[in-house]
């Protein structure tokens, strides 16, 4: 009754939420640490919970489906044009726009062995094929090959890497839209790229968009504390933004999503104290990692991925921190004996080390 190729997907399993655990275990939600999804344990800009207040009467109105004011903030923040913006309900949505104007029955995509869960989902959704390179690292030699021998009509370069935490240097990224033939659209996801220090991996926007097969994809659910809002966006050459725009429906954010975001880039201070206290807490996650023998891949993020060895399973693991109110993403369905804990608050952070170091064996 349904396309067929449906039956490959599996429904994302999204971090679990706070109400979850206040439902199964009789936790207060105050008392619940929330470290799964990678949002900013900061909140957001107090300017963006002011705005929201004060427009909250707007809710009735539909928003500015040019997202003018957007735009301009985006294109002054990054010096690109208007034009090479387009606005999805997270980057999510843009996604999902990408997948419609590139994929179909007969198409392919190529990603790393271990990254965003979504790219596969959107992918199946039309019935593509999933090619995959050997490392969970991006290593352009492998990108390269794969390109030459699947001629992918997408080729994802998720930096720095969700659920691994590492980077693509910038010189790998560019071999790869080098290697990259003029009929597929490479995505560079950089939803977690505020948090990059290192001017090798940094890349911005602009970087891509002399490329008529390059998209550049940013967020304001990570590091600008907005997940609850859900507002994304692509940057690319013109001609790639024009045919995405066909398949955007109007009004895809709301109107609070849209003056929070406006209001958001106006604080790019928020985001550095964010960064800051981010890489601080991050010393001690090493630092812990270090003490209970645990390896990780250093991380360019908001969070960590620790891999727990043959005496400890992660989905152990993280059943057992829930019950005691503590959150965490478990990475057993991406085939790894590893979880994803995402940088919190000091206190948080504190609260996570003495639970998991208990549930260490
Ligand atoms: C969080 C995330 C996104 C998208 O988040 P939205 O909330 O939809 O903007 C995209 N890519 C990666 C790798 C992410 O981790």
């Amino acid at each position: 009754m349904f396309n067929s190729y449906l039956e490959e997907i599996k429904t994302y399993e999204a971090g679990k939420p706070i109400e979850l655990v206040v439902r199964e275990f009789g936790i207060e939600a105050k008392d619940v640490v929330k470290l799964a999804s990678n949002e900013n344990p900061y909140g957001c800009s107090p300017r963006v919970i002011e705005a929201i207040q004060k427009g909250a009467s707007r809710a009735s109105l539909y928003p500015d489906d040019s997202m003018y004011e957007l735009k301009e903030a985006l294109s002054d923040r990054f010096g690109v044009g208007s034009e090479n913006i387009i606005i999805g309900a997270g980057s999510d949505q843009v996604l999902e726009f990408i997948s419609h104007v590139k994929l179909n029955q007969n198409a392919k995509i190529l990603r790393s062995a271990v990254t965003f869960a979504m790219y596969d989902i959107y992918a199946k959704q039309f019935g593509a094929k999933i090619v995959i390179t050997p490392s969970f690292k991006h290593k352009a030699d492998e990108f390269i090959e794969k390109i030459e021998s699947e001629n992918p009509d997408i080729i994802y370069i998720c930096t720095p890497n969700n659920p691994t935490g590492d980077a693509t240097k910038r010189e790998d990224i560019f071999a790869i839209i080098e290697a990259a033939p003029k009929e597929s659209l490479v995505v560079v996801d950089c939803a977690y790229m505020e948090y990059v220090e290192s001017d090798a991996y940094r890349v911005t926007p602009k970087d891509f968009l002399a490329y008529e097969n390059v998209i550049y994809l940013g967020t304001f659910s990570k590091a600008f504390g907005l997940g609850g809002m859900r507002v994304g966006y692509g940057i690319a050459n013109r001609s790639i933004i024009d045919v995405l725009y066909k398949v955007r429906p109007p009004f895809n954010i709301t109107t609070l999503s849209l003056l929070a975001a406006i209001e958001a880039s106006k604080d790019i201070d928020f985001v550095k104290r964010s960064v800051a206290g981010n890489r601080e807490e991050m010393l001690r996650y090493e630092a812990f990692a270090n003490e209970h023998a645990l390896e990780y891949i250093p991380s360019q993020t908001n969070f960590i991925t620790y891999f727990l060895g043959e005496k400890n399973n992660s989905s152990q693991i993280a059943a057992n921190l829930m019950k005691q109110g503590v959150i965490i993403r478990d990475l057993a369905s991406y085939g790894l004996n590893a979880v994803r804990i995402t940088i919190g608050t000091a206190e948080q952070n504190s609260r996570l080390f003495e639970v998991l170091a208990n549930e260490l064996v």
